[in-house]
């Protein structure tokens, strides 16, 4: 008999999730790395600290905890590093900045998070950047808007509210003729459902508030780069502007990090039963979801995604805005309220937000809902939708 071992097999994603970011070994067998409270961490020697770069200088910038979540979401993105920030708007904002200057411009999504464009109008233009809105389905027309000083694309798929799906990889081909960088908030995949890195993107971002929390109880954004070069002009951005993040909220995405994969699958069921059951109802004109057949770009979903969330948008028929008023205020799981990805139901009203678009107005007549679909059990989901349908159906 050979006494030959295979070496063992490179492991899965799921299973990098459950094996990576913590050593047990340093922590006396501890499997979750401890919290780490750091300001100062002692320099060993004067050669540590006159190196340029040192693994853990100051808390600000690197220690035990933040690095044990930093490889791991390095390896969910496929990526070269990450770098931190308090939140997803703080990771996109200090992105933009680190590769645009006065003079620059910019290409950005129609359809982006409503916080991005306005960080592009109240705070980019007051610094001389150019910017252009396109629309989310343009692919390889986007060569037609880059202009001589355009330096980065920013993309967003799905895109917010309505859920436009980007060829990305077209998007990519003529970025990368023009040496334009390319960043994409990969918010709506967690990080699970999408690989924009695979795909060639540079920078990828992601909200860690959503779904790799997961329970609506901290704040957090991370950007992942490609490649090597890229990562050093991200981590100069970071560092200069002085981002970070706090080390509980860290603890708590790491935490997310280990079932992630399993709630966003949980997510994705939960969501079709909804969509099922709003498909049978007239009080609602469309429904927005990169799952759907007729949804724009849901070939390309099907083919660059390995999965769908929780969050959906509904057009309901036009009405009194007393009954919308009524709808969202009646419900008894959908409550109001900002931001998706933890465990409870939410909606928000999107009309306010989908008219500042500039590339492509959204022209549709109703009012238009997002939900995220929570983890309660899914008929009472659907015995709560029901029964303020039937009293919006009332007034149409
Ligand atoms: C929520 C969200 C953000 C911002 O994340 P915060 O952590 O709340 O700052 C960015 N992009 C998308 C797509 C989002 O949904």
């Amino acid at each position: 008999m050979s006494n030959k071992k295979e070496p063992p097999k490179p492991p899965h994603e799921t299973t990098k999730m459950m094996h990576g970011g913590y050593s047990p070994e340093e922590y006396h067998g501890v499997v979750n790395p401890p919290i780490t409270r750091a300001s100062t961490i002692l320099y060993p020697s004067l050669d540590e600290f006159e190196a340029p770069f040192y693994k853990y200088d100051y808390g600000r910038n690197n220690h035990p905890l933040m690095d044990e979540f930093l490889t791991q979401m390095t390896a969910l993105e496929n990526g070269c590093g990450a770098l931190p920030a308090p939140c997803g708007m703080a990771a996109i904002s200090a992105a933009l900045m680190g590769f645009l200057k006065t003079g620059d411009h910019l290409l950005m999504v129609d359809n982006a998070y409503g916080c991005t464009p306005r960080f592009c109008k109240e705070t980019l233009e007051n610094f001389g950047i150019e910017i252009t809105y396109y629309d989310p389905l343009i692919g390889a027309g986007i060569k037609d808007l880059i202009q001589d000083n355009t330096r980065v694309i920013f993309m967003e798929s799905p895109g917010s509210a309505t859920f436009e799906i980007q060829d990305v990889p077209a998007i990519v081909k003529v970025a990368q003729a023009h040496n334009i960088t390319t960043m994409l908030d990969n918010s709506w995949a967690g990080g699970v459902f999408y690989k924009p890195l695979d795909h060639g993107v540079d920078i990828s971002i992601v909200s860690c508030t959503k779904y790799i929390n997961g329970h609506s109880d901290g704040l957090l954004g991370v950007a992942i780069a490609r490649e090597e070069k890229t990562y050093q002009k991200l981590a100069t951005s970071f560092r200069s502007i002085g981002m970070s993040a706090g080390s509980e909220e860290i603890n708590l995405a790491l935490r997310g990090l280990r079932t992630v994969h399993l709630r966003l699958r949980e997510a994705q069921k939960q969501a079709e039963g909804v969509i099922q059951f709003l498909q049978t109802r007239d009080e609602v004109a469309k429904i927005y979801s990169p799952t759907l057949k007729d949804h724009p770009g849901h070939d390309i979903w099907k083919r660059d995604f390995i999965g769908s969330n929780a969050l959906l948008s509904i057009l309901l028929k036009p009405a009194p805005k007393e009954a919308f008023k009524a709808l969202i205020e009646g419900f008894q799981y959908f409550r109001m309220g900002d931001s998706w990805g933890g465990y409870e139901s939410l909606c928000q009203p999107q009309h306010t937000i989908v008219k500042r678009r500039i590339a492509v107005p959204f022209e549709q007549e109703g009012w238009l809902l997002r939900l995220h679909v929570g983890m309660e059990d899914v008929s009472d989901l659907i015995a709560d939708l029901e029964r303020s349908l039937d009293a919006y159906g009332e007034s149409l």
